[in-house]
């Protein structure tokens, strides 16, 4: 069987951070009472003329900046024909042949290798309503979402993307950048974010494109991984067996975790696209663009560098932090606050992330704050507390919200720093242990004494500090 090398062009959605909609007044929101967030614009009523949303403008402008895109002077719009119940209009404003940007890049990284994607094309667009299909064969539509500013991201063709892997890590990165930038809120499990990547297969050496299928509804990296590895799969099979692949739309069942055929794939002729008669085109000059760029917020690959030369952390920690944008600003208060940048960063990938993980609760909703985080941290390092008893704390900050020099002091988890105090507790554990301590004076089996120390330890409830305690038991044992 010879080797085959999947093909994977991305094609993928971004809902845009706007408090309007793209070509009206009304609401650009997720969620609400349905039908309430329209007017006769965004319902298409006739007659109704759209008005340009000048900030969903600049989202796309800024993201063709950062995926290093040339930009359109003369961008237009343009109609894009079809019918479907989601669409009241009829058609959807698009642009087709004047993209805002154009021929961009990004680089992804993969099992420790830089590569670089390319970028067609990035162009605003007009999300289109939703319809919600119940039991009983009956459908309903809610046209809140009708209207709202869509970006979308289309790699270059032939594509550079020859793994699910790739795929994915190429996603992971748009979001990340899309979020730093402040476009989108990245929110896949919302569809704010959406993704569907088209996939063909090859044998490897040969540079002929095969037929390819999209994949639909994929809300997750994960789905958008399995789904290309379920494609490449069911694509290898049918190649192997003589079997013709069909271009066509196939989506995606999370559940059984497989691809099924949903509809055969219209060519694009069939949209009869034409210049959107209601909006001029856009004139983009040098001082807008220069404008944006200005503003420009700091992009994840020089952020990343940033946080490992001036906190000294690790790539990976790095790697870590900066996938998303409230992460590393948390860590980075935190950093500042706690003057301990290697220590917070611990904290916030161990025990912080565990907590928040097991309550479901995004680093922005945090109950501890970067500033109870960093008070915590100072704590351990000036041996107020022990690392042991940090670890119990922070679970108690997680649930009360209380500043941990508060509850160390209620609760009297100082450390002891009495030598006395100390020096009681192990002449307590050496006279309840006569055997142990004749082990280690008779028989020399000094690896016991770690013992002694660790019932010293439980009798101080974690608070003696371990050095202390070994240094007295060293005093003890000789005298
Ligand atoms: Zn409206």
């Amino acid at each position: 069987m010879p080797e085959y090398e999947p093909v994977v062009g991305m094609e993928c959605h971004a809902e845009l951070l706007t408090n309007s909609k793209m070509f009206c007044g009304c609401k650009n929101e997720f969620g609400g009472e349905p039908n309430t967030r329209c007017c006769p614009i965004c319902l298409g009523m006739p007659g109704a003329l759209p008005v340009m949303n000048r900030e969903a403008v600049n989202h796309v402008i800024r993201t063709a900046l950062a995926l290093n895109c040339e930009i359109t002077r003369d961008a237009k719009f343009d109609r894009k024909n079809y019918f479907y119940p989601d669409l009241p209009k009829g058609y959807q404003i698009s642009e087709y042949d004047k993209p805002i940007g154009v021929k961009g890049w990004l680089d992804i990284e993969v099992d420790g290798q830089v590569k670089r994607i390319h970028i067609r094309r990035v162009h605003l667009e007009e999300d289109t309503g939703k319809l919600f299909h119940v039991a009983g064969d009956e459908s309903f539509v809610d046209l809140n979402r009708s209207g709202v500013p869509l970006m979308e991201i289309v790699t270059e063709f032939p594509p550079d993307i020859h793994s699910a892997d790739e795929a994915r890590a190429y996603l992971m990165k748009l979001r990340t950048i899309l979020t730093f930038i402040g476009v989108c809120d990245g929110k896949m499990e919302e569809g704010s974010l959406r993704c569907e990547p088209n996939v063909s297969i090859r044998e490897i050496g040969t540079h002929i494109l095969g037929t390819k299928t999209e994949i639909k509804n994929l809300n997750s990296f994960r789905a958008v991984q399995k789904g290309i590895e379920f494609e490449v799969e069911r694509q290898a099979e049918l190649t192997e067996a003589g079997e013709k692949i069909v271009q066509e739309t196939r989506g995606w069942n999370d559940a059984k975790q497989i691809t099924f055929s949903q509809r055969s794939k219209e060519g694009e002729q069939e949209y009869r696209y034409f210049p959107e008669p209601d909006l001029l085109p856009l004139e983009i000059s040098d001082d807008w663009i220069e404008q944006i760029r200005l503003n420009m917020p700091e992009l994840p690959d020089s952020r990343k560098a940033r946080i490992i030369s001036e906190y000294g952390l690790s790539a990976y920690d790095a790697a870590y932090l900066i996938e998303e944008k409230e992460l590393v600003d948390f860590f980075e208060e935190t950093a500042k606050l706690s003057g301990d940048a290697k220590l917070s960063a611990n904290w916030i990938m161990s025990d912080l992330a565990r907590l928040l993980n097991t309550d479901n609760t995004p680093i922005q909703n945090s109950p501890i704050s970067p500033a109870h985080l960093a008070e915590m941290v100072k704590l351990i390092n000036d041996g107020t507390i022990s690392g042991k008893i940090a670890k119990t704390l922070i679970e108690e900050m997680f649930t009360t919200s209380i500043a941990p020099g508060l509850i160390v002091e209620d609760k009297g988890w100082k450390t002891i720093k009495d030598t006395g105090a100390i020096e009681a507790l192990v002449e307590k554990v050496m006279a309840d242990n006569p055997a142990i301590i004749s082990d280690i004076k008779e028989k020399g089996l000094m690896q016991k004494k770690g013992f002694l120390v660790g019932q010293v330890m439980k009798a101080s409830q974690g608070k003696a500090d371990p050095q202390d305690v070994n240094r007295i038991i060293d005093e003890k044992l000789i005298g």
